[in-house]
């Protein structure tokens, strides 16, 4: 019998992963650092719910998971906008029904998942065990039992690092003369706190809806849950004007929030509590190089590819990671050498673009979308959209409800701009775009590249 593979990390790609590689045959170890989450009552990780999209529940699809991840989750269809007057206003998403991204919370999908590779019969989850280091020549870890305080030595081929942003097995790899990392730390960090259901128990905003109050240089976000809450998220510069730096007492926190969110703050009565009990995070792009050693060593998900969290991506293209995987071992059987070296091979184009578009997405969520040009080009976008169906597809469309690879919705992005800009460069209102002219440009610029 063949030796089991080893994942490192049971988050959400490594939990996924282990039930793909579980139904091809394989056995499967895996060693997560924490508790498991299922028994003890510990914090998820790194956001409390998070938006899941079209390529996250295809691949959830492809192992008979997406009906019961869907019960999990709350259809967002746009954002809603709040100004700092608390005028509201509903940016729809996508112009079809099913253009929707589903709120869900990290901690029900990863135990989700969990159930799901343990009742493969063929994953064996290991808790408490740190992986602290690897030697990738020999294949062996170092494992550190967070229960006992022993360290051991395990010898393992394969191993799929899932260990998220702060990888150690991307450590060990980086290490290797010829490979390459970039790790950039973004200048703002974030804050979760919480809007609570309201007395009678409901939701205290629209429930299908992500609710963002932009500020040009910062902006709070809200994604619903099923409890009634919303988990509320603050991204502001570290240093500066408005900045953490400047948010040290009570007093600053309730004058900041009640001049910028006024609408927000009564709804979170534990505001200020929350401010100075709840974790600051940072947010780093990771970009790297290989991710994989010959057969021996692949890195997935964040570990490979850590973004920043504006396009509500970084699961989902985790996810693919997973689902791409497995089609390159369909491909090429127990070979995992070939089957690594062509999973990077197709993935890395895809996460620099998606590591690009998501930095982006930050700009455009925290001060964009309060342009009358870019709300203008949002509603021409769908005007295009619907006179060439299939050919001009809204960036966000591509990325969010579509399974164009994301290189490819880079590229078409950045020409669909390029004609957005055209046309609406003398135009106020849709009715003083030349749809003519959009027809030739399309027809011209777009449809070849297809
Ligand atoms: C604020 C925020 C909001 C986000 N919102 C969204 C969103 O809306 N949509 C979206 O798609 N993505 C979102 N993301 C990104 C998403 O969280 C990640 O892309 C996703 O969690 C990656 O999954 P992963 O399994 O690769 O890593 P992780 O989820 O980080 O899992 C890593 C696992 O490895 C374990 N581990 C770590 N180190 C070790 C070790 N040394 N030994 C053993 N185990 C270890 C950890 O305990 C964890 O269980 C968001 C991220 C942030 C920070």
């Amino acid at each position: 019998m063949s030796s089991p593979v080893h994942i490192v990390g049971a988050g959400l790609a490594g939990s996924l992963l282990a039930i793909f590689l579980a139904r091809r045959g394989m056995e499967v170890i895996v060693l997560e650092r924490r508790p498991d989450m299922r028994r003890e009552d510990i914090p998820a990780g790194r956001s409390i719910n998070l938006a899941l999209a079209n390529r996250g529940l295809a691949a959830l699809a492809r192992v008979g998971l997406e009906e019961a991840v869907r019960r999990l989750t709350i259809p967002m269809r746009g954002r809603m906008l709040h100004d700092e007057r608390g005028a509201l206003q509903l940016v729809p998403y996508g112009q079809q029904p099913h253009e929707v991204i589903h709120s869900i919370s990290r901690a029900g999908l990863n135990k989700l998942l969990m159930d799901a590779a343990e009742a493969t019969g063929r994953v064996e989850l290991r808790f408490n065990q740190r992986v602290d280091t690897m030697n990738p020549a020999t294949g062996t870890l170092t494992v550190y039992d967070e229960v006992s305080g022993a360290t051991s030595q395990l010898t393992a081929a394969p191993v799929i690092a899932a260990d998220g942003a702060g990888s150690r097995i991307r450590e060990a790899l980086m290490a290797l003369p010829d490979a390459h990392e970039t790790e950039d730390v973004l200048p703002h960090d974030y804050k979760e706190l919480n809007i609570p259901p309201t007395a009678g128990g409901c939701h205290a905003l629209e429930v299908n809806a992500l609710h963002i109050w932009p500020r040009g240089g910062y902006m709070l976000i809200a994604l619903p849950n099923l409890d009634g809450s919303f988990t509320v998220t603050l991204f502001l510069p570290r240093e500066g004007a408005d900045s953490f730096a400047t948010l040290t007492d009570a007093g600053a926190v309730r004058a900041f929030f009640t001049r910028a969110f006024p609408d927000a703050v009564p709804l979170m009565p534990e505001l200020v509590d929350s401010f100075f009990t709840n974790p600051t995070g940072h947010m780093v792009t990771v970009r790297c190089a290989p991710w994989n050693l010959a057969g021996r060593v692949l890195l997935v998900g964040d570990a490979a590819h850590a973004i920043v969290p504006f396009h509500g991506q970084g699961m989902n293209a985790a996810f693919e990671d997973c689902s791409e995987l497995d089609r390159c071992l369909d491909a090429h059987g127990a070979d995992w050498a070939r089957a690594f070296a062509e999973f990077m091979r197709l993935r890395k184009p895809n996460a620099e673009a998606i590591a690009d578009m998501a930095l982006e997405n930050y700009v455009e969520m925290r001060d964009a979308v309060r342009d009358p040009r870019f709300q203008l080009q949002k509603a021409l976008a769908f005007e295009l959209e619907r006179r060439h169906p299939g050919v001009f597809i809204p960036r966000y469309s591509m990325v969010m409800f579509h399974h164009i690879p994301y290189a490819r919705a880079q590229q078409r992005g950045t020409i669909q701009q390029r004609i957005l800009d055209a046309l609406t460069a003398r135009a106020h209102a849709l009715d003083d775009v030349d749809l003519e002219a959009a027809d030739d440009l399309i027809e011209r610029e777009l449809r070849p590249r297809i």
